[in-house]
């Protein structure tokens, strides 16, 4: 039976996402893979090297359900309380969640009980919870050290110079399984400023490997920049909007005090 007939599309669902969810979701999925091929091939890089992480921010449970039936099953949320509702309904699938965000260290109780990995790994505190947390649960997470690589104050992450006293600590935490480093660049339309960012966290990956040797790879582009992120050495990208169209929520809903950028300009529904 075809998935697709189960589901009825509201207006709204149709206003956003088309007619035909599942096609268009194919589509472009096929499209920012062709796109990671092109940007590894351009970077002398195998187009398996970069691990594309789909970032299901916003869009509706019964909307990923279709998004599913396309192949993809990694879904990448920022905040928390919406990946549990999401994973309340879709639990019947074997989807692997990855939290992307910013995470409050009383959230920490609900991320190890459905997270496969966590991508804002930012302080002392939230590595000690984590690891108390999976400990009674006898699991293993893996993460990403966040690093504010633009310097700006609505980012999350560590400052740069605080990394490696950071990375000389996590073996104190052994729950967490360190894979490497995550940034958001800047947003902006200087391409090199956008790019410093990138080179910046490929140069402290280099140093903090030598400090933890799993520390080996980088969580760096989204739809705007993922192409010169895998240019700048990039191991995993997070693209949501690529694949699953402009989202209703600003930027600053999730990093506060930035300026919304051009490709999302649609104010949040105060409803
Ligand atoms: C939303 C988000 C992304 C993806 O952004 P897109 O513009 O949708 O590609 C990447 N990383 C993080 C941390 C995010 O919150």
């Amino acid at each position: 039976m075809n998935t697709r007939s189960k589901i009825e599309l509201s207006p709204e669902d149709i206003a956003r996402f088309g007619n035909d969810p599942t096609t268009t979701f194919a589509a472009n999925l096929k499209a920012v893979q062709a796109r990671i091929a092109t940007a590894c091939h351009r970077s002398g890089r195998p187009p398996d090297d970069v691990r594309l992480l789909p970032v299901t921010k916003t869009v509706p449970a019964h909307i990923l359900r279709l998004a599913h039936a396309t192949g993809i099953s990694d879904f990448g949320e920022n905040k928390l309380q919406e990946a549990r509702d999401k994973q309340a309904t879709l639990s019947d699938l074997p989807i692997r969640w990855s939290i992307i965000g910013h995470l409050q260290t009383n959230k920490v109780k609900y991320l190890v009980r459905l997270a496969t990995e966590f991508h804002a790994l930012d302080s002392f505190r939230l590595a000690e919870e984590l690891n108390r947390r999976l400990d009674a649960l006898d699991r293993d997470l893996d993460v990403f050290v966040q690093v504010n690589t633009s310097g700006e104050e609505s980012k999350y992450g560590l400052h740069p110079a605080d990394l490696m006293p950071f990375v000389a600590r996590l073996s104190e935490y052994p729950r967490l399984k360190p894979r490497g480093l995550m940034t958001l660049a800047i947003f902006s339309a200087d391409h090199e400023r956008v790019r410093t960012c990138f080179r910046l966290l490929r140069g402290l990956r280099d140093r903090a490997v030598t400090a933890h040797a799993s520390l080996t790879q980088l969580s760096m582009g989204m739809s705007g920049d993922f192409e010169m992120a895998i240019e700048e050495g990039a191991d995993v990208v997070r693209v949501g909007q690529a694949i699953f169209g402009p989202r209703p929520t600003t930027n600053a809903f999730y990093w506060p005090g930035i300026i919304p950028s051009s490709t999302n300009q649609d104010v949040e529904d105060s409803s």
